[in-house]
């Protein structure tokens, strides 16, 4: 306990700044200043970096070269800085140019999300997206598999099962739980006790068991199908 406690009192007179020589405070708050000043001339030239690969991702679009534009948009998200909603417009141009009808679809309809549908190429990214749907299967949105719904093999389709019932293990009674198998039910009226058939089992000390019903099976759902009788399979598509 006392060297925990010593430790502790180190560890404070280290961090408090009363402890501090005068001297290298100062060298601490240099330190301080030069590393906040790194890090936002860092972000700065990360900024004025993404402005240069935006404008020549532009430049490249104009002059339809759109693998040229791709990598340069591809470039400019790298960086990770804060990017204008129109890059996601241009990257979703370069990708339907290119034939990547589906990713461009995306990107086209996440400018539009994004500008809330009323940004200065909305229009162009509506038209872009319809002429992208053109070539999009509508079956495997060209994944090349079309996912089908089956009738499900374990279950019939029934999205349920029978299972042996494993409260009565297979016998479809149990003990009657209120005169616990004995068949008659003991009153004590004061005056001595007077003994009755019990009610529930009729005398008999068993009943239907309660989760078959009596049936020694049970319903359960199918684990394959999730319960809904249908399994969903991949095709290759037909497209
Ligand atoms: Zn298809
Ligand atoms: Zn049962
Ligand atoms: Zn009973
Ligand atoms: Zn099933």
């Amino acid at each position: 306990m006392r060297i925990f406690t010593s430790c502790c009192t180190i560890d404070v007179k280290i961090f408090s700044f009363k402890y501090i020589n005068p001297q290298h405070l100062k060298y601490l708050i240099s330190f301080i200043l030069i590393l906040c000043f790194s890090v936002s001339y860092s972000q700065s030239r990360k900024d004025s970096l993404a402005l240069v690969y935006y404008q020549n991702a532009r430049q490249s679009i104009q002059e339809n070269k759109f693998d040229e534009g791709s990598n340069w948009l591809r470039k400019m998200f790298a960086l990770k800085t804060v990017l204008p909603d129109e890059a996601a417009y241009y990257y979703g141009v370069t990708l339907v140019e290119r034939q990547k009808y589906v990713k461009g679809k995306e990107a086209l309809q996440k400018y539009l999300a994004l500008t809330s549908d009323t940004g200065r190429f909305s229009n162009e990214a509506r038209s872009l997206i319809s002429r992208a749907e053109g070539f999009i299967c509508r079956k495997c949105n060209n994944t090349g598999f079309e996912e089908v719904g089956d009738s499900c093999m374990y279950c019939g389709g029934a999205g349920k099962l029978l299972e042996d019932c494993n409260v009565c293990h297979k016998k479809g009674i149990e003990v009657c739980t209120s005169c616990l198998g004995r068949g008659i039910r003991v009153v004590d009226t004061g005056l001595g006790k007077s003994y009755h058939d019990c009610s529930k089992c009729d005398g008999k000390g068993i009943v239907e068991c309660h989760a078959c019903k009596g049936l020694k099976k049970k319903e359960v759902f199918c684990d394959n199908c999730g319960g809904i009788g249908i399994f969903k399979k991949k095709i290759p598509c037909n497209h």
